[in-house]
Formats: C-alpha cells, structure tokens, sequence
C-alpha cells in the first residue's frame, strides 16, 4: 500500500516537471480569420481596412497588451496613400525576443482571375491575409494567459504588404520595408513571418531566402514540425519568395517566412474562408508556439 502511494507520488512529480506547452486553440483561430473575412474586402485607403485595424487593435488590447501604430506614408501610381504598421510588445524588458509578423491588407484588385473584367474587384483574402492574422491573435490570447519564460514577444500586424505589381518586387512589402528601415532596437533573435497558411490542403514548401539567409532557424522551426508528426511541412526549396521576411532580412534580421505558395485561389475572388481550415491554422500556430515554449 505505502509503495504504490509513493509510486503515485513519484508519478505525479513527474508529470508536473514535464513541458506544458500549451494548445493552440484552432476553432477559435478560425473565427479570428472569419471575423476578418466579415468585414470585407480590407485594402488600403478602405473604411474596411480601418474596421480591420481596429479589430486587431481592440483584439490585443482585451488580451492585455499595449499597442502602437507606426504610421507612414507612400506614393502608389502617383497616389499618397497611407499605411499603419499595429505593434505590440509582450515583455518588453526581456532581452531575447521573438518577433511573430504577418501583413492584415487585402489585395485590391482580383488580377488573378481568368475573367478580365473582374480584375478591379477587391478579394475578401480569407488566406492572404485573414489565416497569418488569425494566428497572430490565438498566439497572443495565449501567450497572455501563459506567459513564455525566455523569450519576449513582439507582434507587428503589417500594412501595405499587397499592392504591388508583378515582377516589380520593391513593390510589395510597404509595411514592412518601412518598419525595417526604421528599426532601431536590438533585433530580435529570432523573426517568423507568416502567410497565407490557411489553406485546406496545406503544403509549405521552404523559401529560398528564409533557407539562405537563417539556416538554423528554419532547421529548428521545421524539425519542431517533425517532431509534432506535421507532415504538412515539406523539405524542398521550392519557391523564391519576396515577402515581408525579405525587407527584414535586407536590414539584418534572422527571419524566415511561413507560407503555402501552392494555393489556386490566390489574388481571386475564390480566396474565401471555404477554402481554409482550422486543421491548417493548428498546424502552424502550434509549431511556433513550441518554439516559444520549447526552451521551458
Ligand atoms: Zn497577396
């Protein structure tokens, strides 16, 4: 009787000093990106964008964190627009930090679609950008409730990241490019964009300039994937993608990009949330919230 009283005693020792990373929550990640995709169509210069800035903002501040707009202003076709990077810090004072980034605008124009004449209409972009979003908010619900022990946190929602024009890639990445030029801090140790990883049928294939640039942190962010039996993440370097990793790594960031670039419905008016699952969203949402707990 005392052996198998202490037994479950040293059993229970055990199972508190296991790692308790905790669960990425998908249905609710999910309504995130629904609650994006019912505003509308959020480009720039919208009243929808602004409706999306503040969904985000009033997001964050009910979990508890301080926000801030970075504001800034570009010329596109001889046009000022302007763009709001949404900020936030996560403990602040702690010196190794993670940087956790994804673009909230929506292309304008559906230029993908075969039908010409509908390549002026504004796309609802459940995938690009509603999923990177919808991760962000369910990373930082979390991470307010549980807070990491190594690392700080910094989320940037960026503005401005899709209206670009093909093969002109200083186009794109507005946002971003902006915030890393205006960088001054101590860079993060470690930066993690993501996009368009909502899809249903989910593959995400290596970026070039992710895997050439940080070399470790990809090896750490996709073994942590194996490890989790995600067989969604593939090895291969199949794309070469500018996106809002690129303008960080230009100013020194070890950063690397997240993204499913194999996805038909892009730039169309078909990039609605039908398209997407919360299975999608769990898979990348848990595979960095281990990188942030794995070292507890
Ligand atoms: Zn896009």
């Amino acid at each position: 009787m005392k052996r198998s009283i202490l037994l479950l005693f040293l059993l229970l020792v055990l199972m508190a000093c296991q790692k308790s990373i905790p669960e990425f929550d998908k249905n609710r990640a999910f309504s995130f990106l629904e609650e994006q995709c019912n505003l509308g169509p959020r480009y720039p210069g919208s009243d929808e964008i602004e409706l999306c800035r503040n969904y985000i903002t009033s997001s964050l501040s009910k979990f508890g964190f301080t926000i801030e707009e970075q504001k800034f202003e570009v010329m596109i076709d001889e046009k000022e627009v302007e763009g709001v990077n949404i900020i936030a810090h996560f403990n602040p004072r702690m010196s190794r930090r993670i940087l956790l980034g994804a673009h909230y605008d929506t292309r304008p124009w559906a230029d993908k679609e075969e039908d010409e004449t509908l390549h002026n209409t504004p796309i609802i972009g459940a995938n690009d950008a509603g999923s990177g979003v919808a991760v962000l908010l369910e990373i930082a619900s979390i991470i307010s409730k549980k807070e990491p022990k190594q690392f700080g946190i910094d989320f940037v929602f960026f503005d401005l990241e899709d209206m670009g024009s093909y093969g002109n890639n200083e186009s794109w990445c507005l946002g971003s490019t902006y915030f890393a030029e205006n960088y001054s801090k101590a860079k993060p140790e470690k930066a993690v964009i993501i996009d368009m990883i909502g899809d249903a049928d989910l593959s995400i294939n290596l970026d070039y300039y992710s895997y050439h640039n940080s070399p470790n942190l990809v090896n750490e962010v996709w073994n942590i994937a194996e490890e989790l039996g995600f067989s969604v993440f593939k090895s291969r370097i199949q794309n070469i993608i500018y996106d809002d990793h690129y303008p960080l790594i230009k100013a020194g960031f070890n950063a690397i990009l997240i993204i499913d670039f194999e996805y038909p419905y892009w730039h169309t008016l078909e990039d609605t949330q039908d398209k997407c699952s919360p299975e999608s969203l769990y898979y990348v949402g848990q595979t960095v919230l281990n990188l942030i707990y794995k070292e507890e």
